[in-house]
């Protein structure tokens, strides 16, 4: 009896893109909910992308550039914060 062997040589190309994070860099509560300080999403919490690809809640972040150790970077990277157009 022969037997042949079949090799299997299947390479995966299948590759799961898992973004790390998919929550706010500030008060960790996922994208598509709101900030602590809103109860609703959607409506008046948006998203704001800053040129290093950081998102944040509206909210958070005013909180957070408002206060005077943030110098207006962003809380994650620590490079000055503009917001991506
Ligand atoms: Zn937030
Ligand atoms: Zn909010
Ligand atoms: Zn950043």
């Amino acid at each position: 009896m022969k037997i042949t062997i079949t090799r299997w040589n299947a390479i995966s190309t299948w590759q799961w893109d898992h973004p790390q994070d998919e929550v706010c860099g500030i008060c960790r509560v996922a994208y598509d909910g709101t900030c602590p300080t809103c109860k609703y999403p959607g409506d008046d919490c948006p998203l704001i992308l800053g040129e290093c690809k950081h998102a944040f809640h509206m909210h958070c972040l005013l909180k957070w550039l408002s206060t005077e150790s943030s110098k207006g970077l962003c809380p994650m990277c620590r490079r000055k914060f503009n917001t991506a157009t």
